[in-house]
């Protein structure tokens, strides 16, 4: 049984997830969601959609969430949890006042940084480009997201 503070928190979270234009999610359960969202314009990232697993901890938002990529961006390395100033592998970074909006906005802004890390690779620009637009057919068995038709609906904030 949840916390009722956990259940109201990711309800919200939710709610201001579902109002982002550049994104869109499946709920799995309350403990992972999916997360598919734009690359950010003007990177090499630009034309990708980039699908994410995001599991929540039951300590939420006391404890960081995970967060795990599922398909090729060239950055993170799939299936492997990755490490960010406020993913759970710096439970110190973390404060409960980040939302998940904020935490994939930051992802998508860390993607342009080069910085090597658990979970990270650096792939030259053309790879990059390539897995972008190759991530725009993906699937995604557990959760059913297809990223062909989002392809056209998922606009960035900037445009
Ligand atoms: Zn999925």
């Amino acid at each position: 049984m949840d916390d009722p503070l956990f259940t109201r928190r990711v309800s919200q979270e939710l709610k201001l997830l579902a109002e982002l234009k550049w994104l869109q999610f499946e709920v799995i359960n309350l403990h992972e969601l999916h997360v598919s969202f734009r690359g950010l314009k003007d990177s090499d990232y630009q034309d990708g959609i980039y699908h994410i697993q995001i599991v929540l901890p039951k300590e939420y938002p006391l404890k960081a969430p995970d967060i795990i990529f599922m398909n090729e961006s060239g950055r993170f390395i799939p299936f492997k949890r990755i490490c960010l100033n406020f993913s759970s592998f710096h439970p110190e970074a973390w404060t409960p006042s980040v939302t998940l909006s904020n935490l994939i906005s930051a992802l998508r802004l860390f993607m342009l940084v080069d910085a090597p890390g658990v979970g990270c690779e650096i792939k030259p620009s053309e790879i990059r480009k390539s897995l972008a637009k190759r991530s725009t057919i993906f699937y995604c068995s557990k959760c059913k997201m297809n990223h062909f038709p989002l392809k056209k609906t998922l606009v960035d904030l900037h445009k």
